[in-house]
């Protein structure tokens, strides 16, 4: 689980989290929607410690994120970027190794039966000596995911992981991370994809000014919005 209590964060004078709070259930998926420069992408670089929160509690199944070392944080809070951030020298494949190598230390042969695994799972196997130059934006975002899940991290955080893709490949990928959500893990999704957000989130989140001005489940956010603010972004998204 996550629990995030009046989290604030600012980049430099430029306060962009004003006390943000947020739960997230084990084996439960929240979809974060809110729009373009309401804190979003920061949130969720805050719960991994790519930015460093300025204050609030934050607890990943209890233990204070702000108080772990980031690279122990990194092995249990896995996170997928919309422009897919792969190795561009190595193959599919080793790209999804490569953590369990070099961060859980494990011996190339169990990384490699692991890595194997998730490839599948992702049903790329086939693909597995290509480097990403070689595979279509939507293979390699689900290279990237792969990638998350061969840490066998408790929660994922993806944001905004179709905005890059052609329109063709982003069914699949919102598939798989639906597929994900099924078989039970954590997952907190940054989208502009209201149909994903309304069909796998338990949980949906509208961020506006650094805030959540709105949580609560699919039907009620989207059927029933109590905030002007949000039914004044549904106008425009939906
Ligand atoms: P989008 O939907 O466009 O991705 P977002 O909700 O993810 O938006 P953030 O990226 O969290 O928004 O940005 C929140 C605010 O912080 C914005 O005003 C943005 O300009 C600012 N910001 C983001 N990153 C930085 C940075 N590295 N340095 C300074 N300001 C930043
Ligand atoms: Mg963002």
């Amino acid at each position: 689980s996550i629990e995030v209590r009046d989290l604030t964060m600012a980049y430099g004078e430029l306060q962009v989290l004003k006390g943000v709070d947020l739960t997230v259930r084990p084996g439960s998926v929240t979809c974060i929607i809110g729009p373009s420069g309401s804190g979003k992408s920061t949130l969720l670089r805050c719960l991994n410690r790519l930015v460093e929160p300025k204050g609030g509690t934050l607890l990943l199944d209890g233990d204070n994120i702000l108080a772990m070392k980031p690279e122990k944080l990194r092995r249990r809070v896995g996170m997928v970027f919309q422009h897919f951030n792969l190795f561009p020298d190595h193959t599919a494949l080793e790209n999804v190794m490569l953590s369990p190598t070099k961060i859980k230390g494990l011996p190339r042969a169990e990384a490699e039966r692991i890595a194997m695994a998730r490839l599948a799972d992702v049903g790329l196997a086939s693909r597995q000596h290509h480097r990403p130059g070689s595979l279509s934006g939507g293979q390699q975002q689900r290279v990237a995911i792969a990638r998350a899940l061969a840490m066998e991290p408790e929660v994922i955080l993806f944001d905004e992981v179709t905005s890059a893709l052609d329109p063709e490949l982003v069914k699949g990928v919102l598939n798989l991370m639906a597929d994900l959500g099924t078989r039970g893990m954590t997952m907190v999704v940054v989208t502009h994809e209201m149909g994903f957000a309304r069909r796998v989130a338990d949980q949906v989140v509208f961020m506006d000014e650094g805030r959540v001005v709105e949580a609560g489940p699919p039907d009620v956010i989207f059927d029933n919005p109590q905030s002007p603010r949000l039914r004044r972004f549904l106008a425009e998204v939906l």
